[in-house]
């Protein structure tokens, strides 16, 4: 068995990162998500920014709402700002941080 559970294609450069899904031994699971890249400021951690409906059902409508959620950005994706990514769910690698960027899309 390769590759990290999802059907994705790894990276092609490769990186020394140990929490790179591909090339690390960090493991992916739980929820996964497609968002914008909105900062790619900090060292190897990008802000996206997830847009989603939700439903109200007094008035049976939706309303658009967004969230911003940190994640990890391994040197071999490096994604930039105004990127579109997928994200996966991992363990806690700092305070904020429990998502992985897992491809550029
Ligand atoms: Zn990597």
């Amino acid at each position: 068995m390769s590759g990290i559970g999802l059907d994705i294609e790894p990276p092609r450069s490769t990186c020394e990162d140990p929490y790179c899904p591909f090339h690390g031994t960090l493991p992916v699971r739980g929820r996964v998500f497609v968002g914008e890249v909105i900062s790619a400021r900090m060292q190897h951690t990008a802000v996206i920014r997830r847009d989603y409906i939700f439903s109200i059902p007094k008035y049976r409508r939706y309303e658009r709402r967004r969230s911003h959620i940190s994640a990890h950005n391994p040197p071999c994706i490096n994604a930039t700002r105004g990127d579109w990514v997928k994200i996966a769910e991992c363990r806690p690698l700092s305070k904020t941080v429990s998502f992985v960027i897992v491809e550029k899309l």
